[in-house]
């Protein structure tokens, strides 16, 4: 099944291969008991919810995931699904395909060693994680506020295994400098270089980072310019920015917004924001780490936990104030690289664990 879940590959912006896996995931859903339903999207795959049931009156749990991954079509051809012993390799296998596998046995279990007495389960599945989850959002949110708690399938951390109680807040600036145009030789003092400009203001923008507090701000995408005869009329920046804390998203967001230009006839534009809050280490989330740890201790695991400056859904879902446990999904390394792979020992035992810790809420 991983292997046929890798190799139905499904890369966030193309559609058509998006569905195909969605089509395969949600049959292999209802043929274990789930009533499955797809929310369409015109522009982003559909995304998938199964729902089985439990029992009566209690709310549901959320098993969260995507199953859109980084990789475009034809990345098989140089990182074929492969098992070496030890691991199983291939796009996507880590993040986070291996996690819905888990799912999906972790459910077949639950559901013969305990029919219809644990709480409801609803699994959901979206298609833009990948690429900020702009379709995904509302649909993760909206269905989060129904449940009891939310466990994210997404990979653990490192290859330890580690859970993810924490998460940093994302977003992004883009800073955009018009100058003014003029021939580098003939006419230099009339040209205004808005990649000079831009050049202070990242300076500037750097100062923001205080690795201390979780905030840390990276320019990672500059340009601008023409030719090197031009003085550059243009030039823009793209800024990914993190926080610990989602107090900190309105304090950031004045520093971007009170950015003045150095040279008074250079335009400065400055757009963005916090995109995704912080998934902050609450008290339900510590709770269910607690549960998840006991739950570990009796299938022989020991079982920590870690903090991590990459974004997934549960910062939507832990934002909502739902207690939300995340990296209960795949161990491995190499998410988003081309040694991507899992362990396959871990496999079955976090899978036991993921059953254990929706039997014990
Ligand atoms: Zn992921």
């Amino acid at each position: 099944m991983l292997q046929q879940a890798v190799e139905l590959e499904s890369p966030s912006d193309d559609k058509d291969a998006v569905d195909r896996c969605g089509a395969y995931l949600a049959q292999e859903f209802s043929r274990r008991g789930a009533k499955v339903s797809m929310h369409r999207e015109e522009h982003a795959g559909d995304h998938l919810k199964a729902e089985f049931p439990g029992r009566a009156g209690a709310k549901p749990v959320l098993l969260l995931g995507h199953f859109d991954t980084v990789w475009p079509l034809g990345s098989l051809a140089r990182m074929p699904f492969r098992v070496d012993g030890v691991r199983a390799y291939g796009p996507g296998i880590l993040d986070m395909k291996s996690g819905i596998v888990m799912m999906l046995f972790a459910m077949r279990a639950l559901r013969s060693a305990n029919e219809g007495n644990h709480r409801p389960v609803t699994v959901l599945l979206d298609t833009d994680e990948e690429i900020g989850s702009t379709t995904g959002r509302p649909v993760v949110e909206a269905e989060a506020k129904m449940c009891e708690a939310v466990l994210v399938l997404e990979p653990a951390q490192t290859i330890e295994g580690r859970l993810k109680t924490a998460r940093k807040g994302v977003g992004g600036y883009t800073l955009r400098v018009r100058g003014r145009a003029a021939h580098a030789g003939v006419d230099f003092e009339k040209g205004r270089s808005a990649i000079l400009e831009l050049s202070r203001q990242i300076l500037e923008v750097a100062k923001f980072t205080d690795v201390a507090r979780g905030m840390t701000v990276n320019p990672g995408l500059i340009r601008g310019g023409t030719r090197t005869n031009v003085v550059a009329a243009e030039a823009w920046a793209e800024v990914d920015v993190r926080i610990a804390r989602a107090a900190d998203a309105g304090e950031l967001d004045q520093k971007f917004r009170a950015l003045r230009p150095f040279d008074p006839e250079c335009v400065l534009d400055v757009s963005g924001g916090v995109n995704r809050p912080p998934m902050e280490r609450t008290a339900g989330t510590a709770r269910l780490f607690h549960a998840a740890q006991e739950q570990a201790k009796k299938l022989g695991i020991t079982l920590e936990e870690a903090a991590t400056g990459g974004g997934s859904d549960g910062n939507f879902t832990s934002a909502l104030g739902v207690p939300t446990l995340d990296g209960l999904g795949g161990v491995g390394e190499g998410a988003h690289a081309a040694h991507e792979s899992i362990l396959l020992k871990e496999l079955p035992r976090r899978t036991a664990l993921l059953a254990c810790l929706i039997e014990s809420l």
